[in-house]
């Protein structure tokens, strides 16, 4: 058997997506190279996919069978838009169809998809939840920058930037104690607030920071800088989302490992 023929039994055995039910699944980063193989196969068994905005056309290409419903949230609207999405993934199953609910990364970081697993829950809808590449271990990986390291890090925290400043926000000033690197998620628009709540915690100003924007995607762009003169150089480079800042000595590996900037 070719490699090609044996990815394709893999894909082929495993459970179907059927009729009124929902699977919520994660696409990855961008690149479909990064979907997983059962993510692919439920992109060819779906009637319809309602996808959020990370999720990039060339993953849906894999899929020209079924209709694509957009469901795209950037930058956080009002949970009313949260709410239309879960109802709609409802309505859908209801119909008899095979739905499914497609978002960027992985379904379980950052993506809501807890919520929407409780409101299929509550509505009595069977649903599975299919893992994806979660965008900050892909990107750090792609970008030459080791998660952890020996004698470098010895724990990750995988932070919300959304709310920076709010009632609803991280303890920053704690995170910054634990001196570990910290990859943050949607944390562009509020990278002055976070650094220097960071700072104040007592991380120390010259910490290596990179930014990457769009991972695996043609559009990928990434810069390294320090902690005091990231949101400068992130305004100045007219960075834009979808990016992660990723703060702490990991970074310094990058050009270790041979990476010329
Ligand atoms: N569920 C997704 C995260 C959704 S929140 C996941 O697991 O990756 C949206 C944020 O994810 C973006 O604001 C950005 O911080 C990050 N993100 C998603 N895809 C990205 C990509 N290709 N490159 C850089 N950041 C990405």
């Amino acid at each position: 058997m070719t490699t090609a023929e044996i990815l394709n039994s893999i894909m082929s055995t495993g459970p179907h997506l059927q009729p009124g039910h929902v699977w919520l699944a994660g696409a990855g980063p961008g690149d479909p190279r990064y979907l997983t193989l059962e993510v692919a196969a439920a992109l060819g068994q779906a009637d319809i996919i309602v996808r959020d905005a990370l999720v990039s056309d060339m993953v849906l290409k894999l899929a020209p069978q079924a209709e694509i419903v957009f469901a795209g949230k950037r930058g956080g609207k009002p949970s009313a838009v949260q709410d239309d999405i879960t109802a709609s993934l409802i309505v859908f199953a209801r119909q008899g169809k095979r739905v499914l609910r497609l978002k960027g990364g992985d379904p379980f970081v950052f993506g809501r998809g807890g919520e929407e697993a409780e409101a299929l829950v509550d509505a009595g809808i069977p649903f599975r939840v299919l893992p994806g590449m979660t965008s900050s271990l892909t990107a750090l990986a792609s970008a030459s920058i080791p998660v952890t390291m020996r004698g470098i890090s010895r724990a990750i925290t995988l932070a919300t930037g959304h709310a920076a400043g709010t009632e609803d926000d991280v303890d920053w000033l704690a995170l910054a104690k634990t001196n570990e690197p910290v990859v943050v998620y949607m944390g562009l628009k509020n990278i002055e607030k976070i650094v220097s709540m960071l700072m104040q915690g007592g991380r120390a100003p010259e910490t290596p920071v990179a930014v990457i924007m769009s991972a695996t995607t043609p559009q990928e762009r990434i810069f390294t800088s320090r902690l005091e003169t990231i949101a400068v150089d992130a305004e100045r480079e007219q960075f834009e989302a979808p990016a992660l800042i990723v703060i702490g000595d990991i970074v310094s590996m990058r050009s270790r490992l041979g990476v010329k900037e």
